[in-house]
C-alpha cells in the first residue's frame, strides 16, 4: 500500500508521518518512509540525523545509477522503519516532481520499491504543482494534515483538487484529514460539510511532540522511557489502524476558491467572535493566526 501525506508547510506532516510509519510497523508491516520535501528533514525523528538525500548521493556518484547501492540511500530508522530522503532540485531551478520520479526509478532499479508492505511519501502541499503531485501517481491513499485555521484548510482544499484530478486516471482515494495541533475542530468540520471527507483523528498541541523534534526522536521512542506518552502514540496507532482497514475514502470535490473564502471567513465573522481580530484569534481560539485581517468584509480579500 502506498500513502501520500500532504499539508501546508509546518503543519506537522513529517511528525505525523514518522509516527504513523512506526505505528504501521508496530502492526507488523514493513515500512519505507520517503521524504519528498526539499527541506529533507522528513525522517529526522526516525533516524536522529539528516540522512544524505538521493540527489546528494547521485551527485557524488556522477549520476551513475549503477554505482548506487541500497545502503547508500536507505537508512534504517527507529522501529525498523526504513527511510529515504529524496532531496530537492537545486534552489531556483529544476522540479521537485523530477526528484520524486528519480527516487522511485532508483528504488525500482534496486528492487526496493516492491519490497515494502507500506511506502509513505511525506510531501509538501502549499502548492501542489504537477511536480509535487507526482507521489499521487503511486499512492493508493492521500492523507491531508491540517489545523483548525484558514491557511491549512485552504491548502487542504487545493490538495483535494489534485486528488480529484489524479483519481481520474489512478486508483487513488483521499483517506481523510488529520487535524493537528488543535483542540478545536469547528472550522475543520465546517470545511468537511462542504467538501465531505473523513476526519481520521484530531491531535491537540502537545508540548512533548514539539520536544520530540528537538530531541530527534519519535513519540514511540520517547514513550519507552516515559509511558505517560503512550496516549499520544494511541492517536497514531488509531490512524494506522484505520488505514490498514483499507477504508473506502473519497474522491473529493473541492470547494471553489471564492466560495471557500466566504465559507471560512463567514465562520470567523459570525461565529461567537463578531470582531474576529487577529490578536483575538492568536490568544486562544485555535483558529490559527492566519485569518485575513479584514474579516468584516470578505469581498476585500476576494479581490486579491
Ligand atoms: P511539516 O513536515 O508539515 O513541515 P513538521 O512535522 O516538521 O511539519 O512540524 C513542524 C513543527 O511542529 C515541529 O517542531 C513539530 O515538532 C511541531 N508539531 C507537530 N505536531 C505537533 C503537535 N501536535 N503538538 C505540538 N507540536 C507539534
Ligand atoms: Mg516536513
Amino acid at each position: 500500500m502506498k500513502l501520500a501525506v500532504y499539508g501546508k508547510g509546518g503543519i506537522g506532516k513529517s511528525t505525523t508521518s514518522c509516527n504513523i510509519s512506526i505505528a504501521l510497523a508496530r502492526r507488523g508491516k514493513k515500512v519505507l518512509q520517503i521524504g519528498c520535501d526539499p527541506k529533507h528533514d522528513s525522517t529526522f525523528t526516525l533516524t536522529g540525523f539528516l540522512i544524505p538525500t538521493i540527489i546528494d548521493t547521485l551527485q557524488t556518484k556522477d549520476y551513475h545509477y549503477e554505482d548506487v547501492w541500497p545502503e547508500d540511500i536507505i537508512y534504517q530508522g527507529y522501529g525498523n522503519v526504513d527511510c529515504v530522503e529524496a532531496g530537492g532540485p537545486p534552489a531556483g531551478s529544476g522540479c521537485g516532481g523530477y526528484v520524486v520520479g528519480e527516487t522511485v526509478k532508483l528504488l525500482k532499479e534496486l528492487n526496493a520499491f516492491y519490497e515494502y508492505d507500506i511506502i509513505l511519501f511525506d510531501v509538501l502541499g502549499d502548492v501542489v504543482c504537477g511536480g509535487f503531485a507526482a507521489p499521487l501517481n503511486y499512492a493508493d491513499y492521500c492523507i491531508i494534515i491540517t489545523d483548525n485555521g484558514f491557511d491549512a484548510l485552504f491548502a487542504a482544499n487545493r490538495i483535494s483538487a489534485s486528488v480529484r484530478e489524479k483519481a481520474r486516471t489512478h486508483p487513488l482515494r483521499l483517506a481523510g484529514l488529520v487535524g493537528n495541533r488543535t483542540s478545536k475542530r469547528d472550522l475543520i468540520e465546517k470545511y468537511v460539510e462542504s467538501c465531505p471527507m473523513p476526519i481520521l483523528e484530531v491531535l491537540p498541541l502537545i508540548e512533548d511532540i514539539r520536544v520530540s523534534r528537538v530531541k530527534g526522536k519519535t513519540l514511540f521512542e520517547m514513550a519507552e522511557s516515559d509511558p505517560t506518552l503512550n496516549y499520544v502514540c494511541d492517536f497514531y496507532l488509531n490512524i494506522a489502524d484505520q488505514i490498514l482497514s483499507q477504508p473506502e475514502g473519497v474522491v473529493p470535490t473541492e470547494v471553489p476558491d471564492r466560495e471557500l473564502f466566504s465559507l471560512l471567513s463567514d465562520f470567523y465573522t459570525t461565529d461567537e467572535k463578531p470582531t474576529g481580530g487577529v490578536n483575538d484569534l492568536e490568544s486562544g481560539s485555535d483558529h490559527g493566526s492566519d485569518l485575513p485581517s479584514q474579516t468584516n468584509d470578505s469581498s476585500n480579500f476576494l479581490m486579491v
